[in-house]
């Protein structure tokens, strides 16, 4: 299976995705995560996608359709993959289907998580993540045991540069131009797509998640 998440910055699609993926052990395709791993890496791709994340704006579709293609190579035909992040626009989806077509594979499912922007706010202004493994806690909801400490690895947790109220506000502005319109263009697809109310706990979001995608799989 090939599942798309989609929803505004902060809603828990990668908190959700991680669960998903232990449960499937599916190949989880984060490309905030592959951009900000190419970043510490110092690679060229890392370099010119800098200042486009620090501003909160999308990092330009040719760079990272060609990213997803690297990545989608080197992962077995055979596995279900979540993508979460990606695509962003239209043009990234499109460019999505054609790169499945070519390798016999579709999107098989979309889940679209929803909560207001007061909840998406609080949540980013109290994320902490560690860039040492990926772990993502929050200062309000699930705070590590000792303060700034990674719980998993012992990294130094970090509250993103991108994380700040006004690259946030900039972050929200850009998810309804220019991602908002995907909700559309996957109502018009194939592949069915369903609606998570994502302002519950992660518990309760999971529940619903896991079975939109055993139901959109049968
Ligand atoms: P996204 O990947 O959509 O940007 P994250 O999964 O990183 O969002 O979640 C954003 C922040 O909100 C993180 O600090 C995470 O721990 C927290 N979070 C995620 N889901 C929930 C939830 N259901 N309830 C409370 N906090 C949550
Ligand atoms: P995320 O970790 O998903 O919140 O992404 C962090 C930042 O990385 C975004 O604000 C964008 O600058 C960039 N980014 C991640 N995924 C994409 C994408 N699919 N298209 C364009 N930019 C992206």
């Amino acid at each position: 299976m090939v599942i798309v998440l989609l929803g505004p910055p902060g809603v828990g699609k990668g908190t959700q995705a991680v669960r998903l993926v232990d449960d499937l052990g599916a190949e989880h395709v984060s490309t905030g995560d592959l951009l900000r791993a190419a970043r510490r890496e110092g690679t060229e791709l890392g370099q010119l996608a800098q200042g486009y994340m620090d501003r909160g704006e999308l990092v330009p579709d040719d760079l990272i359709l060609n990213l997803v293609k690297d990545h989608l190579a080197g992962v077995d035909a055979d596995r279900d993959v979540l993508f979460d992040g990606f695509p962003r626009t239209t043009d990234q989806a499109a460019g999505l289907d054609g790169a499945l077509e070519s390798i016999g594979r579709r999107v098989d499912a979309v889940v679209l998580f929803e909560a207001p922007d007061e909840t998406l706010i609080q949540r980013l202004s109290g994320r902490r993540s560690c860039p040492d493994c990926g772990a993502v806690y929050n200062t309000f909801f699930s705070p590590p045991a000792s303060e700034g400490v990674c719980d998993r690895c012992g990294g130094s947790l970090v509250h993103r540069k991108d994380d700040t109220p006004e690259t946030v506000a900039r972050r929200l502005e850009v998810y309804l131009d220019q991602t908002a319109p995907l909700i559309d263009f996957y109502d018009e697809h194939e592949a069915p797509l369903s609606r998570v109310r994502a302002d519950r706990p992660v518990e309760d979001v999971f529940t619903d998640f896991r079975s939109a995608v055993e139901t959109q799989a049968s």
